[in-house]
């Protein structure tokens, strides 16, 4: 693409790749506005820069979390649907039960909007620990849906769960480590209630890509073989044989490479049907989550896409899991899986404000003081005056000593600021030539294709890379990341994007890519008294929860969006994000101790005359004021 090419909406759309990865939910107007199209018919969308304005002449501002329900509608029936065709392709005798494991977005909106759209589809919930086992409880499920219950167990977790089967749901109590198998045993010979139970099992089989260590024969999760019949022997031991009901495994999210699945499915039927020849009447198996999204769009098996589609996964599953059965002439299990990143992945986008840029090596003009007559500095200039396309490896070699040399110089107190500062200057001056020289060669050497990368603009964005894609950081997981206008604008730079926070890890710099990812995002030139609004998107899935509070950046202000069958966008619900005080309590500073503190060290001041008794009180009533303002750039 030439700079002179008329940048157009739909060459907006595949360079940013909506098409690819947007799973049919998003596209551009022509007013270059970014749009959420929750349902099939593509003139009925919602506007999110629209949106973006609307929040804010009621006083919410971005970093803004824009929730989408009819998204997470749309994907619990394109799962079950998935589930549904399979079933009917291969007249699988059995039924298919979803269930959503919490912990992937335990936000009550989140859930009560998945139950709700998943209701016809009987959709369960998967609980890890005693506060989800909790909050599942309270949620309504249909009479068919099943509620389980993995993740560490004690006595306290096991009554949790023996509530919540008391409440009326259908609770299954997984065995994941030798050690809870006691704890079960010893409740059911109390008066207690005992819930269903199943077991997981550690398959040879392992997932792909960054979560595969939560699979295969050394992880975390999961019985043995010979830990699996101790199991099994226990419990008829102790007359609990008719309670086990599941079998289940976990391949590890994000699986990218179906094949694997498909093995795992193999040898976990395997294993349910030999202990169903054994005489143990289980009613499901459990295949555990692992769906994949494809976050770049590339449908490959790269850690941040997957090979297959979700039509794909459900015929490999209910496939596989008939075919052993029949081999082994055994009763069709109902099937469960527990698929959470695909089903909220998509629902929420982030809209973050990109505030300022700032170059390597930005010329800032000098006014006096340079000396002419060092060196150092005419060698840089003699480079950057005479570096052309034929010499240019050659002249930037000898920048890089001249470049030393200036720093060793300055270090032994030889040269001045200003001298420092106009060889700087100059360094960056020949860096930027010798770029564009090696730009123009047939194959750029990887030195210069680093080096360009030292050439990124970066946008500063009113964001924590830790509150709101803590994935990113951690995992180097990739998220799309558009404009959320302009789009009809061809976007002329190249920027790597940082966030607010005081860290150096506070960055995104990996973008999803077609063929790999890349370092920089194509975006617009920032315009004075403008704002630019960037959307972060598919990040439904585990970055609530993860999240935290580095530099006391707290949770963003949220609203859900809806479209109404108007096809008006509504803004259905907004939740103010924390404020400065509400995170200086998550870490003790209560407002009683910070008010405290303050009036005293107010007081102390005004005894020693620095401050008057009216100043204070000032004082007092601006702290009080920022406590409650919200952590992110106004
Ligand atoms: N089930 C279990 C036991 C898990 O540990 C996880 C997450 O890793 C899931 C389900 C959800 O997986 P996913 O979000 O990939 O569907």
């Amino acid at each position: 693409m030439g700079p002179t090419d008329r940048f157009t909406i739909d060459r907006a759309v595949e360079l940013y790749g909506l098409d690819r990865w947007g799973n049919g939910y998003l596209g551009i107007g022509p007013d270059g506005h970014l749009r959420v199209q929750p349902g099939d018919d593509p003139a009925r969308f919602i506007d999110v820069a629209a949106v973006v304005e609307a929040l804010g002449r009621q006083g919410f501002s971005p970093p803004l979390l824009l929730r989408f329900p009819q998204l997470l509608e749309a994907q619990v029936n394109r799962l079950a649907g998935a589930f549904r065709s399979a079933i009917q392709e291969y007249d699988y005798p059995g039924t298919y039960h979803p269930v959503f494991p919490i912990k992937v977005n335990q936000q009550r909106t989140v859930v009560e909007g998945l139950l709700q759209a998943g209701w016809k589809h009987n959709l369960g919930l998967e609980v890890g620990s005693v506060p989800e086992v909790l909050a599942a409880s309270v949620l309504s499920l249909p009479d068919d849906a099943v509620m389980i219950c993995n993740g560490f167990k004690d006595r306290r977790y096991l009554e949790a769960a023996a509530l919540a089967a008391r409440l009326g749901k259908e609770v299954i109590v997984v065995i994941e480590k030798p050690f809870e198998l006691d704890q079960v045993l010893e409740m059911a010979a109390g008066p207690g209630f005992l819930p269903w139970l199943g077991i997981r099992i550690r398959l040879q089989a392992r997932g792909t890509g960054l979560w595969e260590k939560s699979s295969g024969l050394t992880s975390k999760f999961g019985l043995t073989t010979a830990e699996l019949l101790a199991t099994v022997e226990k419990l008829d031991q102790a007359g609990l044989g008719g309670r086990l009901t599941l079998l289940h495994f976990h391949l590890g999210s994000q699986v990218t490479e179906i094949r694997r699945l498909k093995t795992a499915v193999h040898e976990a039927t395997r294993v349910y049907a030999k202990l169903m020849k054994k005489g143990i009447g289980l009613r499901y198996l459990d295949v555990g989550g692992g769906l994949g999204v494809d976050y770049d769009g590339s449908r490959t098996s790269s850690d941040a896409s997957m090979n297959y589609a979700v039509q794909e996964y459900a015929n490999d599953v209910v496939y596989g899991i008939q075919e052993v059965c029949e081999e082994e002439q055994v009763e069709h299990p109902r099937i469960i899986s527990e698929s959470g990143r695909m089903l909220t992945a998509y629902h929420a986008i982030l809209i973050a404000d990109a505030r300022a840029s700032t170059v390597s090596g930005s010329e800032v003009t000098l006014s006096a003081g340079v000396n002419g007559q060092v060196q150092v500095i005419q060698d840089l200039s003699h480079v950057a005056l005479g570096i052309t396309v034929k010499n240019y490896r050659e002249y930037y070699h000898d920048a890089l000593e001249y470049h030393d040399q200036l720093h060793s110089l300055f270090n032994l107190g030889l040269i001045s600021l200003e001298d420092r500062a106009r060889g700087e200057n100059l360094f960056w001056d020949i860096v930027r030539k010798t770029v564009r020289f090696a730009r123009s060669a047939k194959v750029v050497a990887d030195e210069f294709v680093e080096l360009e990368k030292t050439l990124y603009e970066k946008y500063v964005c009113n964001l924590s890379v830790f509150q709101s894609l803590p994935d990113h950081w951690a995992l180097d997981q990739v998220f799309p990341i558009v404009p959320v206008h302009r789009l009809d604008e061809r976007p002329s730079r190249r920027a790597m994007l940082v966030d607010i926070t005081c860290d150096s890890l506070g960055a995104v710099d990996k973008f999803a890519d077609l063929k790999d990812v890349k370092e920089a995002l194509e975006v617009h030139p920032l315009r004075a008294g403008e704002p630019y609004w960037l959307g972060f998107l598919l990040i439904g899935a585990y970055q609530d929860a993860i999240g935290d509070m580095h530099n006391l950046f707290g949770s963003v202000h949220e609203a859900d969006i809806t479209l109404n069958a108007r096809g008006e966008a509504v803004i259905r619900e907004v939740r103010r994000g924390q404020s400065a005080g509400d995170t200086l309590a998550a870490f003790g500073y209560t407002r009683e101790i910070l008010d405290e503190r303050l009036l005293s060290a107010l007081a102390e001041q005004v005894k020693e005359k620095k401050l008057t008794a009216e100043e204070a009180d000032e004082l007092h009533t601006l702290y009080g004021r920022r406590l409650d303002t919200y952590t992110y750039l106004e």
